[in-house]
This record gives C-alpha cells, structure tokens and sequence, in this order.
C-alpha cells in the first residue's frame, strides 16, 4: 500500500505518513473510503486534518469573546 508523506505529522504519535483506508464496497470492489489511518498509531482519521490537527477539547480555554 502507498504511504503518503506530508509535512505534517500524526497529532497522536509523531508519524509523518499515512495510508488511505480501503474498503470492499457492496458490489466488491475495493474503494477508498475517503478515511486516512495513520502509519503509526494506526488510528483511522475522518479527514488528513484530523490526523494532523490536535483534538479541540470541548472548552475552549480564555477564548470567551467579551464583546
Ligand atoms: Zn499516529
């Protein structure tokens, strides 16, 4: 499978490739599922920013606007 590289790395274990998720569809054959899994920590990813970007928490700390 081709491994992609990219300027970035993965946000949970420091992986800087990734591969995309491939899927038998109903009529057999193999299609991405538009998903990305990480070379490292092997998590499966919805979207290559996902994989990148670190996880928002719920809060968003001192980010309350005043105005
Ligand atoms: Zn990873």
């Amino acid at each position: 499978m081709v491994n992609y590289k990219t300027i970035y790395k993965c946000h949970e274990c420091g992986a800087t490739s990734y591969q995309k998720v491939i899927d038998r569809a109903q009529n057999g054959a193999l299609l991405p599922t538009g998903q990305y899994r990480c070379t490292g920590c092997r998590n499966i990813f919805s979207d290559i920013r996902s994989w990148w970007e670190p996880r928002r928490s719920a809060e968003q700390p001192c980010a309350t606007p005043s105005a």
